[in-house]
């Protein structure tokens, strides 16, 4: 049973948590979407960032496909998401629904209830009620979820471990993948395990550069294939010398706007807001 999927609950609405990023006219976005939901029913189409349907056109949402309005099937798992630290959403979902071991997801959902960090302005709060009239704002998560309990399901499972297994993986080749590329040319080459490690992390990363640009289904896959490719030249600088600092300068641009972005975030009273996307301008009507 996945995260989100595997079972086929046989209830009516099933209420959930989740969290949103919020633009400066008060409208809730998902986090990897610029989807926004609005007041009353949502209703999910198949729409996923890669542009790719697994499974051609089906009914939202399938046990095959990620489409579907998410939800946290108790505050324990919504918790493990850092961006519940400023905005908490008490959601109903019903129509079709798929549940897995931390949540479910929805064809219809609702915006029953909204909790704001403290940190948030207050316009911004002013926004937001305005924006979701049915909903209720709260400045207790507590008393939020006092009064709009969570449906508790018996495929949800009761704790929530972190699994710190793939972030090791992925910490430790990165560290791997960073120092080769640091090492002077004749040191990789010297040795065989070095020289075989090397090859085979630039070859792996060439043909994964390759295989994002040419299976390519959308912009995800293109920033991915950018990413890839930073690495790749940071891997191949050592094969240029002292010229090989020049490739290694996009991946340590990313690295600095990242680390940026996070020390950003740990400021104590900051709370991100959104840039309204262009065509909401002047924060009008529903488009
Ligand atoms: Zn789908």
């Amino acid at each position: 049973m996945g995260d989100f999927s595997g079972t086929e609950p046989l209830v009516g609405e099933i209420v959930g948590l989740r969290t949103f990023r919020i633009d400066d006219c008060g409208l809730l976005l998902p986090l990897y979407s610029d989807g926004a939901w609005y007041d009353g029913t949502n209703t999910a189409v198949c729409a996923p960032p890669t542009g790719h349907h697994p499974r051609g056109p089906h009914a939202v949402p399938a046990d095959d496909c990620e489409c579907g309005f998410y939800a946290y099937g108790s505050a324990v798992a919504a918790a493990q998401n850092r961006h519940t630290r400023y905005v908490q959403a008490v959601v109903s979902c019903w129509g079709g629904v798929v549940a897995g071991t931390r949540g479910v997801r929805a064809e219809h959902a609702r915006i029953d209830a909204i909790w704001i960090s403290p940190a948030a302005p207050d316009w911004l709060r002013k926004r937001v009620a305005v924006r979701y009239p049915s909903a209720r704002l709260y400045a207790d998560e507590a008393a939020m979820l006092g009064e709009h309990p969570l449906t508790e399901l018996d495929c949800y499972r009761t704790s929530v471990r972190r699994r710190l297994g793939p972030y090791l993986g992925a910490a430790l080749i990165g560290a791997l993948i960073l120092a080769l590329g640091l090492l002077p040319f004749e040191i990789l080459h010297a040795s065989l395990a070095l020289w075989a490690t090397w090859v085979l992390a630039t070859a792996a990363t060439a043909l994964t550069t390759v295989w994002l640009l040419l299976g390519s289904h959308g912009a995800g896959h293109l920033a991915a294939a950018f990413v890839v490719a930073g690495v790749l030249a940071w891997l191949l600088a050592p094969v240029f010398g002292l010229g090989g600092w020049l490739l290694r300068v996009p991946l340590l641009r990313g690295l600095l706007v990242a680390a940026g972005g996070y020390l950003l975030g740990l400021r104590p009273h900051h709370f991100p807001v959104v840039k309204t996307a262009h065509e909401r301008a002047f924060c009008g009507v529903r488009p």
